[in-house]
């Protein structure tokens, strides 16, 4: 494995084949000019993605993992620390939903969800932490969620991993910023991707209510948040939790 050191800045999106990360994967190598390990879960997704990219492909590199394997995960931030010589960004976006209410919710149904969406995020930060912080810099941005802000009805499992996953934010950030290495989040309200589309048109109906400007938001009103979170124009922030959400949260 080569160990020179890239020119662009490195970062990893997990979760970067379809929807929210697949757009921030876009935006931070088309507007930031990076390059960007794009992890997921599915082969046939990542074998595509060269190919329904766009602009830049070239600069995508794409891995399959599992991001609930500890040890795989930390290993593949490893590897891609060494190969390129750095880590810049680390955007842990991976998330899934096992909707219902409290009374009838799994054991399963609720750990599955802890270990992808919030276990798989401090798999992550810690690995590439280490780099970081041995480089002297680098953000590590969260996908929260306005579920993690609120609470939602149906969405214990979740609501709590997104919480979770803001208590892992704010500590990152105070551990590490004496390193120079920033941890914010952003919570996303409804946004148009296949994890909204799966939800019943009166769900759809009933959250348009609720949202100020009157609209879904796109996977692109969140890439452009992760972009300058990722940017040394948000180098002055930290620990911060970035609400996207159309003013639901205000
Ligand atoms: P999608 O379901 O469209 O995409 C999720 C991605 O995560 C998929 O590529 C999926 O892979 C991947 N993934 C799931 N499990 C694993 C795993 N164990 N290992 C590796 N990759 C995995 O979701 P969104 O794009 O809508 O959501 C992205 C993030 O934004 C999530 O964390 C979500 O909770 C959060 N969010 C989304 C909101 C929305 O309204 N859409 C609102 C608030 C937060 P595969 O394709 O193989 O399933």
């Amino acid at each position: 494995m080569s160990s020179t050191t890239s020119e662009k800045p490195v970062a990893i999106v997990t979760g970067g084949s379809r929807g929210i990360g697949l757009e921030i994967a876009r935006e931070l190598v088309q507007t930031l000019g990076m390059r960007v390990v794009v992890v997921d879960i599915v082969e046939s997704q990542i074998n595509e993605l060269a190919d329904s990219f766009g602009p830049g492909a070239e600069n995508i590199d794409g891995r399959v993992m599992d991001v609930t394997d500890s040890e795989g995960l930390t290993k593949l931030v490893d590897d891609v620390a060494e190969q390129y010589g750095r880590l810049d960004v680390m955007v842990n976006n991976a998330g899934i939903t096992r909707d219902g209410l409290l009374l009838r919710m799994s054991d399963e149904d609720w750990q599955t969800v802890i270990n992808v969406n919030l276990s798989s995020a401090f798999y992550g930060t810690r690995a590439a932490a280490k780099h970081m912080v041995r480089q002297r810099g680098g953000s590590i941005i969260n996908i929260s969620s306005f579920a993690g802000v609120e609470g939602n009805r149906g969405q214990a499992n979740y609501s709590s991993s997104k919480a979770g996953l803001i208590g892992l934010t704010k500590t990152t950030a105070k551990e590490l910023s004496s390193k120079n290495v920033r941890c914010n989040a952003i919570a996303p309200g409804f946004i148009q991707t296949d994890m909204t589309d799966a939800l019943p048109q009166k769900a759809k109906d009933m959250a348009l209510e609720f949202i100020p400007l009157k609209r879904m938001g796109q996977a692109q009103d969140i890439a452009y948040a992760v972009a300058f979170l990722a940017s040394d124009r948000a180098a002055y922030m930290t620990g911060q939790v970035l609400c996207v959400d159309g003013g639901m949260h205000m």
